[in-house]
């Protein structure tokens, strides 16, 4: 059985005051017993600040991106031996907005992802495809090829997460319905399966875009959705804290 995991992508968002707020709510609403695990990914900067915060709670905390060096002379990078000397367990690596407004290669995620596992950390690998890529029918190819490069390099299927991320949701408003969603998630675990079927059961595989309260419980009701990659909604307490409740 799978555990569900609601993660939380601040992206560039909050500040001291902003996120002092923002975490006391979550901490203040979440339920005695927790049936999932809860993440948040702040800026990097604010590692340190969540780190002090939500020590001895239940919510972890991680990065939204890594370097792929592991020292050394790269000026404005941050390595997975830091990310992991501030508590993170789980690193982003991947999303679509790296990939758009960095080039990132799915080769360069690949390396990221092998990087964090080196130093102990778990990637959540993000895949997803443009609306034009959905429109002319290349979805599983697009999402394939990006899971495939990673798990080409990776050492270990089990210590990994899959964020499926449609780019035309993300932000949009748009959420890919249920079935939408649990189709291409089914194929991603297809092809995890293609190299080890009883790992590829094992591997949450999340949905990101415009995930939201309204439609939290119908997308984590599917199979293979194991749970949430959160942006806006990630943001207001009360809006994370009822997606957590639909887990
Ligand atoms: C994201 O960027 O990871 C994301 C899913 O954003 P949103 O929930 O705002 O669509």
């Amino acid at each position: 059985m799978r555990r569900t995991l609601i993660a939380g992508n601040w992206k560039m968002n909050g500040d001291f005051s902003a996120n002092r707020s923002l975490l006391s709510e979550i901490k203040a609403g979440l339920p005695a017993s927790l049936n999932c695990d809860v993440l948040v990914c702040p800026p990097a900067p604010y590692l340190a600040q969540c780190a002090e915060l939500l020590a001895g709670t239940a919510v972890m905390w991680g990065a939204q991106d890594v370097s792929v060096h592991a020292q050394g002379a790269y000026t404005g990078e941050i390595s997975a031996a830091m990310l992991a000397d501030c508590g993170s367990k789980y690193v982003i690596v991947g999303h679509s907005e790296r990939r758009a407004y960095h080039a990132e290669s799915d080769e360069l995620v690949a390396q990221k992802a092998l990087h964090l596992q080196k130093s102990g950390l778990l990637p959540i690998v993000c895949v997803g495809e443009t609306l034009e890529q959905r429109e002319s029918g290349q979805t599983n190819q697009v999402v394939a090829a990006q899971l495939n490069a990673v798990l080409d390099v990776l050492g270990d299927m089990a210590a990994m997460v899959v964020a499926y991320e449609p780019v035309w949701a993300i932000g949009t408003g748009k959420t890919a319905t249920p079935q939408m969603a649990q189709d291409v998630h089914q194929f991603l675990r297809q092809q995890m399966a293609a190299r080890n079927a009883a790992v590829a059961d094992k591997v949450q595989i999340l949905y990101g875009g415009s995930m939201k309260p309204e439609n939290a419980a119908e997308l984590l009701a599917m199979p293979d959705i194991d749970g949430g990659l959160i942006g806006g909604a990630a943001l207001k307490s009360q809006d994370f804290l009822s997606i957590i409740a639909a887990a």
